[in-house]
């Protein structure tokens, strides 16, 4: 029998393979590219699709031959070909990091199509969420209530949370509620504790968002590894004198890295819920 790609054959199987790899890949990098705009636009309320990319300083259109996610970047040397003013490191960073995440989305569900594509969403929405805290100390709704949204509408293709359809369905929104209230809890706690707001209710819906793609150990595993990341960052800030004691820190950025890992991993120990 002769077919187009015979899995029999191994050069053609490693040939598809590898386009499989590229794809996720090379698609993470350009997606990373649109993420570069989510982060400028969106807090400042303007369109995601209009006006094409331009260059900040000197507002002249970027050219797509100048356009190419990290390549581009690196062939100007970081500078814009109009006006010559540096163009952000972060740039190409946003760009890697997303072409990063989808590699190893591809690499831990490598087949499962409709979920890579979800989980890789997910991610981009994260790594959006963490630069835009670290730029303006808000998570906009869109992206965490539309996490909490998409967490739950592709729960039945959600491997991390179970076996049956119906049963990741309820993990998921019962992940997001959780999230919800430890957030929540966790906020009034300290609050209390430090007489100031230390988290606000944009990392509360994100919290709910998280635990609607991990469930409600995956909050909690999220809450941990942020808290812990979190504090020691602020440890080594304040000691280092770059911050006072009193200056603020968004959290965004830990909770969607702690998110990001824990969509990959559980925490080992999974306390308190595995005792
Ligand atoms: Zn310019």
């Amino acid at each position: 029998m002769d077919a187009l790609i015979s899995t029999s054959d191994p050069d053609a199987a490693a040939a598809f393979a590898a386009a499989g790899w590229a794809f996720w890949a090379l698609l993470g990098l350009c997606l990373g590219s649109f993420s570069n705009v989510v982060i400028h636009r969106l807090p400042r309320g303007r369109s995601l699709v209009r006006p094409g990319s331009h260059c900040p300083r000197c507002r002249r259109a970027v050219a797509a031959y100048d356009n190419i996610p990290v390549l581009s970047w690196v062939l100007l040397r970081g500078r814009c070909r109009n006006c010559e003013k540096p163009i952000s490191w972060r740039y190409p960073l946003v760009e890697l990091l997303t072409g990063a995440a989808f590699t190893a989305v591809w690499w831990r569900w490598e087949g499962q199509w409709g979920w890579a594509g979800a989980a890789a969403g997910a991610l981009t929405a994260l790594s959006c969420v963490a630069f835009i805290d670290c730029d303006t100390f808000l998570i906009p709704d869109e992206l965490s209530l539309g996490l909490a949204a998409a967490g739950i509408v592709f729960a039945p293709l959600n491997p991390t949370l179970g076996d049956a359809a119906l049963g990741r369905l309820a993990a998921s929104a019962g992940g997001a509620v959780f999230g919800l209230g430890l957030c929540w809890a966790v906020a009034a706690l300290g609050e209390k504790a430090f007489g100031r707001e230390a988290m606000g209710g944009g990392d509360i819906k994100l919290l709910m968002g998280v635990g609607a793609w991990t469930g409600a150990l995956g909050a909690f595993d999220t809450m941990v590894l942020a808290s812990f990341a979190g504090a020691a960052h602020g440890v080594w800030l304040i000691a280092s004198g770059r911050l006072g004691r009193r200056d603020p820190i968004p959290f965004g950025p830990f909770l969607s890295g702690g998110a990001a890992f824990t969509l990959f991993y559980r925490l080992p120990f999974g306390f308190p819920f595995n005792l």
